[in-house]
């Protein structure tokens, strides 16, 4: 831009302002800010880079943002088997409760049985051990199928909602439930059951999108392409042994079914 003043004054007036505590030249020109219209668009603010100052670093380049959910569906679909699909979740590294865990817990019982049962979640034991429904829970739930005649070693196969304990078993929050479902989706269809048998209000709320297990208990349904029957889960059972006849009763429903197909 072509100054009408001479060097000297410009030179002296640029002192004067130094002296009055400018240290940043904003613009070329002064811009009346008031007399801008809302529509105009504002003037960027051209800063001039003060040869006193060292040069700002460049941020690093941001990383490109992940949803852990998505990763968990591309991961998931992947896995052309139960044993990938075990690799898959071990490998999977944005849900949190992997940290605090001891173990993966991935599945237990007999691939390929016509009954998949799902649970909620890892507790200690099962932390500790790998497996799912390995503590008193388990083992109710070991005593219920042997009263309709399945095992877990033959005829029953055992996994949960989520693969990692929750801290202090506290109830899985619905992102990590979001998140981990298209593992669980996943598994079930490589598991190929007839049947699937949710235990408790959490894998009712999963993969039937609804709580209300009082209600929902002994009635078949449909989820994942596959007849879905709600149960009691045994670790509510053991605190409220009153309700094992209403789960003697979902267990014989199951029974039907079984000897029906
Ligand atoms: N409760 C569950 O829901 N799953 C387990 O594996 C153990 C207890």
């Amino acid at each position: 831009m072509e100054s009408a003043l001479d060097p000297h004054t410009a030179l002296a007036l640029l002192q004067w302002q130094v002296e009055l505590g400018v240290s940043e030249t904003i613009m070329d020109a002064p811009l009346d800010r008031y007399a801008l219209t809302d529509t105009e668009p504002r003037q960027p603010a051209q800063s001039m880079p003060d040869p006193r100052r060292p040069a700002m670093p460049a941020p690093p380049p941001k990383a490109p943002e992940v949803d852990p959910a998505q990763e968990a569906a591309r991961a998931a679909r992947a896995a052309a088997s139960l044993d990938a699909l075990r690799a898959a979740l071990a490998a999977f590294e944005y849900c949190e409760l992997k940290r605090g865990a001891r173990n993966l817990v991935f599945a237990d019982g007999a691939p390929g049985a016509r009954v998949m049962i799902i649970g909620e979640a890892p507790g200690r034991d099962e932390d500790r051990e790998g497996r799912p429904f390995v503590g008193r829970a388990g083992q109710l739930l070991d005593r219920m199928l042997a009263a309709i005649g399945l095992s877990r070693s033959e005829s029953v196969y055992i996994t949960n909602v989520l693969p990692w304990r929750p801290p202090q078993n506290r109830d899985p929050l619905p992102v990590e439930i979001g998140m981990m479902k298209p593992f669980l989706e996943r598994h079930v269809a490589l598991a190929k059951p007839e049947v699937l048998v949710l235990m408790g209000n959490i894998s009712c709320e999963t993969v039937l999108g609804r709580r209300g297990i009082t209600r929902l208990r002994g009635q078949w349904t449909q989820a994942m392409g596959l007849p879905v029957l709600p149960m009691f889960h045994p670790a509510y059972l053991l605190r409220q042994p009153q309700m094992k006849r209403q789960a003697w009763v979902d267990l014989l429903e199951l029974q039907a079914k079984l000897r029906e197909a």
